[in-house]
């Protein structure tokens, strides 16, 4: 029965989430720019290292020199950056650990190799590309390096000692593998899965040391979370096949392995995992940095990666960053996959956007909009658009702000526009034009279209839906009085003799 305990169980012992200060690592690879994913399990570790008074460390795991993309760390870095998740230990902080990049670090993993090799749980091995393969399909496409075929390969368990040697005088190419246990049940808790069991023979002879001389992500992120005090391993879900191999290391090392939390996968709406070309597909940004292109405000983001996996137990969703410090549970992160949602996030942005104060967002409007704007301008657009968007891209792309509408919406028009309208409409300009400059406020706009409403006898409707329409080009838009205050006089009569001109009677 592979899910009974063996005797020969290996038990990590492991901490649980106490009051003692983390030490947590977020530990990506520069194989790419951040994935959104990639900033929860930041946000994760950093709420863990920010609630114990611990340290929040930054780790490049730069091995795969086949898939390094040098500006990477660059994007990583000013991705933490903009959402406020700051180091405290880094390549670019230092600490007392570092170097924080894994390229830096060969002489801990040598180390490391030397002293599991010494204690028999690490073995060279010479078989060439061609050897595996050969291998590979006599198995028909199911060989495992392992116990049951390791001594018919070619490595430093099968060759006499003199070959060996000799092997590694001549400088032949060579790996070093993880000598795995034949008959193991390799169990651990993890913080959000509980008890996770894994059978040894379903694990391979791990390679350790590549070819190159450089490690394995296996054997670089044991020695680093070793050396580097990790206290909890928080990461993808992914990742969790990978524990039992580091548990033995762990073992074999002397080591006692951190706790670990394996976090749920993120799905698209389809149900898949969330993927870039998933993602590209139904709308979904996948990288951090379209977010802030975006014009998502970082608090927005963090708000709903938080909840993205973990949930507070209670109704509450708004937490801001210190909040979220404090309330933050890895108990109460659930196991299954947890469903992205762009809705929910428009939420959030919405939520975040209406709270920022007038002056941040009006100065935000005068630096993006295309036209000078006083303050008092600036103040006003965001006054009138605050409830209806969500970001200060979507209040300048409102063009009927800046400029007459170029077009009228057909539909608008051939329901709205009536025979009777251009005259309805001179009637509004000529109120307006007796109103002194001084007094042309939202109220008096307001003002003149109830007198024309009122002397016409017709329904409100019948002059402030064509009057909308030749503001804005349509029949949608912020309200219509303090839409008229903030254009001016001028530009409202403008506009209403542009659609007479173009609308006709
Ligand atoms: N370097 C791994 C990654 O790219 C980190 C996995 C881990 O946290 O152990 O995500």
């Amino acid at each position: 029965n592979p899910r009974a305990i063996n005797p020969r169980s290996v038990y990590a012992l492991m901490p649980t989430p106490t009051s003692t200060p983390a030490r947590v690592r977020f530990a990506p690879s520069p194989t790419g720019y951040l994935h959104i994913g990639g900033l929860r399990t930041a946000l994760y570790n950093y709420l863990l290292a920010r609630q114990t008074g611990g340290a929040f460390i930054l780790r490049v795991e730069d091995t795969d020199q086949k898939r390094f993309v040098a500006d990477a760390e660059a994007d990583i870095y000013a991705s933490l950056a903009w959402a406020g998740l700051h180091p405290d230990e880094g390549p670019r902080e230092g600490g007392p650990h570092g170097p924080y990049r894994q390229s830096e670090r060969g002489r801990l993993y040598e180390e490391a190799i030397a002293q599991l090799i010494e204690g028999g749980h690490a073995y060279y091995a010479f078989d060439t590309e061609e050897a595996l393969q050969a291998a590979r399909e006599a198995a028909g496409g199911n060989f495992k390096y392992g116990a049951s075929t390791r001594m018919a390969m070619r490595n430093s368990l099968s060759l006499s000692a003199e070959e060996v040697a000799r092997l590694r005088a001549s400088g032949a190419p060579h790996v070093v593998r993880l000598r795995c246990p034949d008959d193991e049940t390799i169990s651990f808790t993890d913080l959000i899965r509980g008890p996770v069991q894994f059978a040894s023979e379903a694990l391979d002879d791990q390679v350790l040391l590549k070819s190159d001389g450089l490690p394995t992500y296996h054997l670089a992120n044991v020695v680093d979370d070793h050396d580097m005090g990790i206290t909890h391993v928080i990461r993808g879900e992914e990742w969790l096949s990978s524990v039992p191999k580091h548990l033995l290391l762990y073992r074999y090392l002397g080591w006692t392995a951190p706790a670990m939390a394996h976090l749920p996968l993120i799905m698209n709406p389809k149900g898949g995992k969330l993927s870039k070309r998933d993602g590209a597909a139904l709308g979904i940004p996948v990288l951090v940095h379209q977010y802030q292109e975006a014009g998502y405000a970082p608090e927005a983001v963090l708000n709903f990666l938080a909840l993205l996996g973990w949930n507070p137990g209670t109704d509450e969703e708004v937490f801001s960053l210190g909040e979220l410090t404090e309330a933050f549970d890895l108990s109460r992160v659930g196991s299954s996959g947890t469903q992205f949602s762009m809705d929910k996030l428009a939420w959030y942005q919405a939520h975040y956007f209406r709270a920022r104060p007038t002056d941040e967002l009006a100065r935000a409007v005068q630096s993006a909009c295309p036209v000078a704007l006083s303050t008092a301008q600036a103040e006003a657009v965001v006054d009138l658009l605050r409830e209806r968007v969500s970001s200060i891209d979507e209040i300048v792309g409102q063009t009927y702000l800046w400029q007459a509408p170029d077009t009228y919406d057909e539909k608008a028009v051939s329901k709205r526009w009536k025979p009777q309208t251009p005259a309805l409409l001179e009637s509004v300009k000529e109120a307006i034009r007796a109103m002194p400059e001084s007094e042309a406020s939202a109220a008096s706009f307001h003002g003149a279209i109830e007198q024309v409403v009122t002397t016409a006898e017709v329904g409100f409707g019948a002059v402030a839906v064509p009057l909308r329409i030749a503001m804005t080009g349509t029949m949608a838009g912020p309200d219509l009085s303090a839409l008229m205050a903030f254009l001016g006089i001028e530009a409202v009569c403008q506009r209403i003799d542009q659609a007479i001109t173009r609308l006709g009677g």
